[in-house]
């Protein structure tokens, strides 16, 4: 219970809202609660709002805003590339990476009782994508690949627009889950080539329960939300206008401040690594290009879980593992994939940075996690 005292670094999981997104959306949540599909006065300003934001997102990822759909979030997104592009095929192949969201994994996974083939491309060491497995992978027919930009965990950045060009030849229909990229790397839709991206609103101070799937116009998809046919008919369900509208914000703050968020994160990130790996501890995906805010490490001789309850304590906000997952022991898949061992990687502690934190924050993390290894060290020896 650190309330407002404690360090947040845990903006992989979720950002604060920022004041200047919440002050656009409330008036949304007050006076102008109109339905975006009415006709009157209200119903104009909500869909005037609604329109606006479209635009907002469709410019950070360089897109026509008619190519954004809204739905709630990442997972929803995800959710219906995989699940609404499979509908339109007989069964075939889809070729995902080892270390997507369980919110693409598990999806995947489920079009194998349905009659498709699963394929899984590795990573090496470092956590990237292997490229030669990616080769290998589409040189069998494929209707579908799924390949995140950044992973959540260790944030190393995918070679999508490679893998992209590699579905292109195939005619294969490729998305990418950007959630994690979004306002931390220039997230280029056309430049990219993929023909899907998902985003969240959450992961770039915006609010929760709102994202958009992106798509090329000529994806043929099947909802999986039926009802008044909003969203082109791709996700019914009246529109939530405060959270689109916050969503659009948010968008164009990022376009405004990543440079200035990627330079104080970046700094606070290799000072706490630095720091970390000093004390013993072994970085992954060190070796690889990562977004700027996130490094994940794990302590040879503590657990993770512990490292986390005790760092919570002491005042600072960390996750161990990916934070979705943070309610089973499980060693994280991601560094599975990456060859790392059960036993480290149950270990594994994240610590993602924002654009409020400082620099004597990561000063005063660095000392708690100093003391708070001793003390486990001390206990793990006495243990013994
Ligand atoms: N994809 C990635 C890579 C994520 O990190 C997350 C959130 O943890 C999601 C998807 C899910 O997004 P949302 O929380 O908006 O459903």
């Amino acid at each position: 219970m650190g309330g407002a005292m404690q360090a947040y670094f845990d903006h992989n999981a979720t950002t604060p809202l920022d004041e200047g997104v919440l002050a656009e959306m409330l008036p949304f949540l007050r006076e102008e609660y109109g339905n975006a599909s009415s006709r009157h006065d209200f119903g104009t300003r909500a869909r005037r709002a609604v329109n606006k934001a479209r635009e907002q997102i469709a410019v950070l990822v360089n897109v026509q805003p008619a190519q954004v759909v809204f739905v709630s979030g990442g997972t929803e997104a995800n959710n219906l590339f995989i699940r609404g592009a499979a509908a339109y095929m007989k069964p075939g192949r889809i070729v995902v990476s080892a270390i997507e969201h369980p919110c693409v994994a598990k999806p995947a996974q489920d079009l194998v009782r349905q009659g498709w083939k699963l394929r899984k491309l590795v990573t090496d060491a470092q956590g990237r994508v292997d490229l030669a497995d990616a080769q290998a992978a589409l040189a069998e027919p494929a209707n579908l690949v799924s390949v995140m930009l950044a992973n959540n965990e260790t944030g190393v950045i995918q070679p999508v627009a490679k893998i992209a060009a590699m579905a292109r030849e195939q005619r294969t229909w490729m998305h990418t889950d950007a959630v994690q990229a979004l306002g931390k790397i220039p997230v280029d839709f056309a430049a990219l080539g993929v023909h899907a991206m998902t985003l969240s609103a959450h992961k770039i101070y915006g609010p929760k329960g709102i994202g958009a799937l992106v798509v090329d116009k000529r994806l043929e998809l099947k909802p999986i939300i039926h009802g008044g046919g909003h969203e082109s008919g791709m996700r019914s369900g009246t529109e939530n206008v405060p959270a689109i509208v916050g969503f659009g914000a948010a968008c164009e703050l990022a376009a405004r401040r990543m440079d200035s968020i990627v330079r104080s994160t970046l700094d606070l990130r290799d000072r706490t690594e630095q720091g970390a790996a000093a004390l013993g501890a072994q970085v992954f995906g060190r070796g690889a290009e990562r977004i700027s805010n996130t490094t994940y490490f794990a302590f040879p001789d503590i657990d993770g879980e512990t490292l986390v309850i005790e760092l919570d304590k002491a005042g600072f906000a960390v996750a161990s593992g990916a934070a979705c997952s943070s309610t089973s022991t499980e060693p994280s898949a991601t560094l599975l994939a990456m060859g790392v061992a059960p036993d480290l990687a149950r270990g594994a502690v994240r610590v993602s940075f924002g654009a409020r934190n400082t620099a004597v924050e990561a000063e005063d993390f660095l000392q708690a996690l100093g003391a708070t290894v001793s003390r486990l060290r001390r206990l793990t020896a006495v243990a013994v």
